[in-house]
């Protein structure tokens, strides 16, 4: 029998709560299963070699491409998905296979979510298919909002772009940091200023093509880990760009700086509203490394024998796996919950994106750290996975906000006051 609620009369009436559901749809399990194939049979065996070459693997880019992993159109299904908990799940699964390799297939992310977030409807149908590129000639993507003083501090910012109405031009000067994919991309989304005296009030965020004239990879960074993605400065030397590659446009542009210089509140700068909406993400690319080290320290720890018994055995060892085993879970649901909000614009009273963020970095760290103890001399030899994980895990609490700066969104959310 129907309930009232299931009756169409109730549910043309009724508006629905969206529900959470741990349930995971045959849809999700399958997406899971099958990214979890690809990162088994084709990025973690090719983990090793990516990271010693520090390198961008372009072949495997270009496997993920052929299989529909890496494209407009997987970005699509991913994120079309209505409960929001497709691409964390995609996130875990790949990064569980490789974070350096996961990085390189997913940074190009962060430039599609900031065209997908500040950008018009045409300007995301036009440029997000370019970021990917084609199945048989992929593209990456960049997303250049640090510098060398501008980093936890965005308002620092000084990459400066003028505006010339005559010729409906912007002139883009400046260095960005720390980019990843910066100079390799065939798209940059570049955060610039376009009136210094709002501060970060007055950035916005430009589309600027690898052949605009005067864009130019500067340094490559030689990394502590997550060395298979490619990480540089970019370095813009009066570089044009039509009006048309403002993302969002320039009315609402002039709309958003009148409102601030009135002294009204102007919405969050154009940076920080994209690392908002891709934070869960970021959560569920940590806990892909941290299981994966999880997972590793069990079976060896089930294997390995000293005093003529299984390590684990000790209550010692099997109880640090415990414990790993239940702050990954506990990150699962943080990020879970996040994603679900996020896709079904639930506010974020609380800064739920940033714990779930905060805690899946730490606990990557952590957790790696347990793994390399719980194999002994070999986890701190190269000759096992686990010495990688701990040192891409630890990009976790720098990145997309360091661990300070998600504890200062999450103090100022739940006190409603200005914690410095
Ligand atoms: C591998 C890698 C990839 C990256 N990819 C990108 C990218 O694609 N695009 C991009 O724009 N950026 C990228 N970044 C930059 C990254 O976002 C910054 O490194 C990060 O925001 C921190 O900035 P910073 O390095 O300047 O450190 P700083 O801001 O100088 O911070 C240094 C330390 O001081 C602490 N600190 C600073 N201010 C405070 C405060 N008020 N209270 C308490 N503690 C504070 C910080 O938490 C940190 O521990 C990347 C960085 C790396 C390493």
């Amino acid at each position: 029998m129907a309930t009232t609620a299931e009756t169409p009369e109730a549910q043309g009436t009724q508006e629905q709560e969206p529900q959470f559901n741990l349930a995971l749809t045959q849809d999700q399990k399958d997406v899971r299963d099958w990214v979890h194939g690809f990162a088994e049979q084709v990025v973690r065996p090719a983990a090793h070699e990516w990271d010693e070459r520090e390198e961008t693997p372009w072949p495997v880019i270009q496997e993920a491409a052929k299989i529909g992993l890496y494209g407009f159109e997987a970005l699509q299904q991913f994120a079309g998905d209505p409960t929001g908990l497709s691409l964390p799940i995609v996130q875990e699964e790949l990064f569980w296979g490789d974070a350096g390799i996961g990085m390189a297939i997913m940074g190009t992310g962060l430039a599609a979510a900031s065209i997908v977030g500040q950008g018009t409807w045409d300007q995301a149908m036009e440029w997000i298919p370019r970021c990917y590129g084609t199945e048989s000639e992929p593209k990456v993507a960049a997303f250049c909002a640090s510098e060398p003083n501008a980093g936890s501090d965005v308002s620092g910012i000084r990459t400066r772009a003028k505006y010339d109405e005559a010729s409906d031009t912007w002139t883009i000067n400046g260095q960005k940091a720390w980019a990843t994919n910066g100079g390799i991309a065939d798209v940059h989304v570049v955060v610039a200023s376009v009136d210094p005296e709002l501060g970060s009030r007055g950035h916005a965020a430009f589309i600027v093509p690898i052949d605009t004239p005067g864009i130019e990879q500067g340094a490559k960074v030689k990394k502590h880990g997550l060395r298979a993605s490619h990480t540089a400065d970019v370095h813009l030397d009066d570089c044009k760009i039509p009006g048309a590659y403002l993302l969002g446009g320039k009315e609402k542009l002039d709309e958003r700086l009148a409102r601030v210089r009135e002294g009204k509140k102007g919405k969050s700068q154009a940076a920080m509203q994209t690392f908002e909406a891709t934070r869960p993400s970021v959560g569920a690319q940590a806990i892909g490394i941290a299981r994966a080290a999880y997972e590793y320290a069990l079976d060896y720890a089930k294997e390995r024998e000293q005093f003529g018994k299984k390590i684990i055995e000790n209550q010692a060892i099997a109880f640090a796996l415990a414990d790993m085993k239940m702050e990954i879970d506990a990150c699962r649901l943080l990020v879970w919950r996040a994603a679900w909000m996020a896709r079904n614009g639930i506010r974020f009273e609380n800064a739920e994106g940033s714990m779930s963020k905060l805690k899946a970095g730490e606990v990557a760290v952590w957790a790696t750290e347990r793994a390399i103890h719980i194999l002994g001399g070999n986890g701190y030899t190269r000759e096992y996975p686990v010495e990688r994980w701990h040192r891409d895990a630890k990009i976790y609490t720098i990145f997309e906000g360091t661990s300070e700066m998600q504890r200062l969104v999450i103090s100022r959310a739940i006190s409603g006051m200005r914690i410095t």
